[in-house]
């Protein structure tokens, strides 16, 4: 399928999580079956392309596209965590959100040395959430010149903010 005849598939959800947010919602789009696969296909397309070398992917949606971008390329696939999960010695970052902060977690042995690591992840907006994920990848050694995502909010500064950390941004859609 193509891109244009994906992006109906992303369900939008007005006042979620809170009022005034338009959720834009993947469920729908992997509830189908031949746009869930094709939406792998444009994924695993473009971290070819960039050389991907292992796919890592933060939970929990992250999970579910990076996992079969790495499955379509035979890539290793490394899990970014929430805080508490891993059985070993992890290194963690917090990251600010709008009220609060949170926590993604990494096992270091989970990453080679220089390893060219391509973040995949349901969708970008402020950036916050991959910009820990770089810096505990970097951290573990890796080598992040690229973050792949289904959906883009441009007008919430994400790729520009990667940008600044030397990360480009690819999506397969934007929404406003
Ligand atoms: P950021 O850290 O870039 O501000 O937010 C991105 C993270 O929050 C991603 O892990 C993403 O799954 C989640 N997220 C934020 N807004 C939305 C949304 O509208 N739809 C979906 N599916 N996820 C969102």
């Amino acid at each position: 399928m193509e891109i244009a005849q994906l992006q109906p598939l992303v369900r939008t959800v007005p006042d979620f999580p809170k009022p005034g947010i338009q959720f834009r919602d993947i469920t729908t789009l992997i509830g189908h079956g031949e746009g869930l696969a094709s939406t792998i296909d444009h994924l695993a397309g473009r971290a070819e392309a960039m050389g991907a070398k292992a796919i890592a992917g933060m939970e929990a949606r992250g999970f579910i596209f990076g996992a079969a971008v790495a499955v379509q390329l035979k890539l290793p696939f490394i899990l970014i965590r929430k805080p508490g999960k891993l059985p070993v010695e992890t290194i963690g970052v917090e990251y600010e959100l709008e009220y609060g902060t949170d926590r993604l977690e990494l096992d270091p042995l989970s990453v080679n040395d220089g390893e060219n690591v391509v973040i995949v992840d349901d969708l970008i907006a402020t950036g916050g959430t991959a910009e820990a994920a770089i810096t505990l990848l970097r951290q573990a050694g890796a080598k992040v010149d690229n973050a792949l995502f289904v959906i883009d909010l441009p007008d919430l500064g994400g790729a520009a903010r990667l940008s600044r950390l030397n990360v480009a941004v690819t999506a397969l859609m934007d929404f406003e």
